[in-house]
């Protein structure tokens, strides 16, 4: 019998995982994951910081849908070696485990940036469910919280910690928020966005230092200027986990380099999700695990039998009275690329198309959504959009009304 390990109990563990046991019902599937949790929701963590909810509240699968599928989970078991001669993976207890095929879904972490001080007690990332649990736990017994770091994940916790009651000031080293999604102006609509709703926020600051004796009470910027936080929360980043692999002799680059088949440079040894990097790209988002994990797992079962082009990003705020979808290439610019703004601080609102030869690559839709979805389609399938140019100037056409 085929036995298939997959090491990494988060999206893209249990959809391979799935995908597995529906294809080959014969086959042995084993995940193993260090958590000992069954898979959780990754995007919902921020909801622990500003309510009661029990951390159970988060989890998506239980025990009893592994094991209905066929598939055998260790909870709490950590890969600690894996030798690709022998076919064996070593976990971290010191039992031995064989594999036919393995995948490697061991996701990120968040980056730690190197500033003095950030072993000091109340600094904290949001990765794991640990992570959201001893940070409400610490939030409840301060009053201000600063975070270091204006993205995509900065942002929503910040908006939870402020709804968890506390004054909330978010540092961003770019002179502008959310600077791998948005352009100058997009970042400063949201900015007075996120202002009216009570954020601080400030620019083109770099932290030098946490201040503080053990437990922290600010930063202290580049430029002199201290300011004060009893809760740190660093958002700088996430790293694929790369060290089994490379370790293993596996080529790495950002992640684990895979294959169009996501095959890595070992046979028989497959990647996806946050940890793999597929034509220079390391994802960082659901729809590419999802993706991947599924191409991962029919070639694992039939080699060859998929392959993988990549996936059209596609990010989204989830702040409540703010929307905010950002994509495929939604920062596209320069001579040859046409775009189509509208902006509009007072209310909220701006909108960015960008064209390259009269077809869609990427959008930013800020303040109204609405029309995303049919503008992912047309990234998409790439139609020629000369017909509706004018319309698309007039930010009261309906974009869900193009055919796609
Ligand atoms: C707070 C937050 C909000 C997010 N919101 C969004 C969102 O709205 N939309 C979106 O698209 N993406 C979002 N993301 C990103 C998204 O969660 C990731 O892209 C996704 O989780 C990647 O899935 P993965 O399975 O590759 O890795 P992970 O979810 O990181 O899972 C990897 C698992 O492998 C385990 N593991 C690691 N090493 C070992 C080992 N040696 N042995 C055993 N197990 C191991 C880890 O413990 C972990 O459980 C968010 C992330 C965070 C942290």
């Amino acid at each position: 019998m085929t036995r298939h390990v997959i090491v990494g109990n988060g999206i893209a563990g249990i959809t391979a995982a799935r995908s597995i046991a529906k294809a080959a019902p014969e086959a042995e599937v084993v995940v193993v994951g260090a958590e000992p949790y069954p898979y959780y929701q990754r995007p919902r963590l921020w909801e622990l910081l500003s309510t009661d909810l029990a951390p159970e509240e988060l989890y998506f699968r239980s025990l009893g849908w592994y094991a209905q599928r066929g598939i055998q989970v260790q909870a709490g078991s950590k890969v600690s070696e894996i030798l690709p001669s022998s076919h064996q993976l070593k976990l971290a207890g010191g039992a031995m485990l064989t594999y036919d095929r393995l995948l490697l879904a061991t996701g990120g972490r968040a980056f730690v940036p190197p500033f003095a001080g950030v072993d000091k007690d109340g600094v904290f990332v949001l990765r794991s469910l640990a992570d959201a649990v001893a940070i409400r736990e610490y939030a409840r017994r301060v009053s201000s919280a600063l975070v270091i770091g204006g993205g995509l994940l900065g942002l929503e916790t910040a908006r939870a910690l402020l709804a968890g009651g506390l004054e909330v000031t978010v540092l961003e080293f770019a002179p502008h928020l959310m600077p791998r999604q948005l352009d100058p102006e997009g970042g400063r609509v949201l900015q007075a966005r996120l202002e009216a709703l009570g954020l601080r926020i400030l620019t083109g600051v770099a932290t030098e230092a946490i201040l503080g004796d053990e437990r922290a009470a600010g930063v202290r910027l580049q430029d002199g200027q201290e300011v004060a936080g009893e809760l740190v929360l660093l958002s700088t980043g996430i790293r694929s986990r790369v060290e089994l692999a490379r370790q293993a002799g596996l080529e790495v680059n950002r992640g684990v380099v895979v294959n169009a088949e996501l095959c890595t440079s070992a046979p028989d040894i497959y990647a996806a999700g946050d940890v793999a990097e597929f034509d220079s790209v390391v994802y960082g988002i659901i729809p590419a695990a999802l993706e991947q994990a599924r191409i991962a797992a029919q070639n694992m079962v039939a080699a060859g039998s998929a392959t993988y082009s990549g996936t059209t990003m596609s990010t989204s705020l989830k702040i409540v009275d703010v929307e905010l979808i950002c994509l495929g290439e939604a920062l596209a610019g320069g001579p040859a690329f046409e775009l189509i703004r509208h902006s509009d601080v007072e209310a909220g609102i701006y909108r960015r198309l960008a064209l390259h030869e009269s077809k869609l690559v990427g959008a930013i839709l800020l303040g109204d959504t609405s029309g995303a979805r049919t503008l992912k389609r047309l990234i998409v399938s790439g139609r020629d959009l000369t017909a509706y140019k004018e319309q698309l100037q007039d930010q009261s056409f309906e974009l869900e009304t193009l055919s796609t």
